[in-house]
């Protein structure tokens, strides 16, 4: 069975805990609620963090206690931390990345978001590669638009990264003016062009809302490298109900996986297939414990 990497995006900036009480806020909640999604298969956490008010949050003491927690708790589990999410300020989005994580999201291009415009400026993006390539964390390119696959490209000519990204096409945002909709023809255009462009690229998409388990039989059925859940994208295990936790979202992908005779990858197999460092951190000069 082919190896799959399951990420799992474990609270993202939007959902409340009124929209789901399972949505982990606080860094004990958000560690204990990533060690069950680990067990359960995921081997790759992509990191949000929140204010006690439950506002997005830059603030590195709280990427670094997530950060230290799951490390402990999770090992080898690869640590993803957003630069991007609604409602934080764009001068502080790449503050924690001298922690070190394994990997932080990156995106080329901005997008219009249901009510407020998902700004990345040309500036922002060059800037934020940069601290990566400083702090050798490894991005993943998020691609909310054809566009950004070219965006991608153009760092890579400058030199600010190498040329096998892990790319992930996110679709399906809802109510969003120009999000890519969630569907077959759309995810076959940007995978054509992912392959034409960044042929060494590993790839991904995540499918918001409803749309996160069909956009996972997708990506697999065309052979992606890895599939994304958790309740950043998604609060609902079925229409009528609520997920209880992560991990209960990360069972039904391991289920799609097993019709498409794959596999959830373990962390080790996600590090030589992302082109991680085997073990956190080797070498690096880091602020993280
Ligand atoms: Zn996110």
């Amino acid at each position: 069975m082919r190896p799959v990497v399951v990420a799992v995006a474990i609270t993202g900036s939007v959902p409340r805990k009124l929209d789901n009480p399972a949505v982990p806020i606080t860094p004990p909640g958000q560690v204990e609620s990533t060690h069950a999604a680990f067990e359960a298969g995921a081997a790759l956490v992509h990191i949000h963090v929140r204010n006690a008010d439950e506002t997005p949050s830059s603030d590195p003491a709280l990427f670094a206690q997530v950060q230290d927690g799951v490390r402990r708790h999770c090992p080898g589990m690869i640590i993803q931390f957003s630069t991007g999410g609604r409602g934080r300020d764009p001068a502080a989005r790449g503050n924690a990345l001298d922690l070190c994580p394994d990997m932080a999201s990156l995106s080329t291009g901005s997008v219009n978001f249901p009510s407020t415009v998902y700004e990345n400026s040309a500036a922002l993006v060059t800037d934020l590669a940069t601290r990566m390539q400083t702090h050798h964390v490894r991005p993943e390119i998020e691609l909310f638009d054809f566009s950004h696959i070219h965006g991608a490209c153009r760092l890579i000519e400058a030199g600010l990264m190498d040329d096998h990204p892990h790319v992930q096409v996110v679709m399906g945002i809802k109510n969003a003016l120009n999000a890519l909709p969630a569907e077959d023809h759309v995810l076959d255009v940007m995978v054509a062009e992912i392959r034409r462009l960044l042929p060494r690229a590993t790839w991904t998409a995540a499918g918001i809302g409803i749309n996160q388990s069909r956009v996972m039989e997708r990506v697999l059925a065309r052979g992606g490298d890895g599939v994304r859940t958790g309740l950043e994208d998604n609060t609902r295990i079925s229409r009528g109900r609520l997920a209880s936790c992560n991990h209960e979202l990360v069972q039904p992908a391991a289920e799609i996986m097993q019709r498409h005779t794959c596999r959830p990858a373990t962390a080790a197999e996600t590090r030589a297939m992302l082109g991680l460092d085997a073990a956190y951190g080797s070498g690096r000069r880091c602020l993280s414990p």
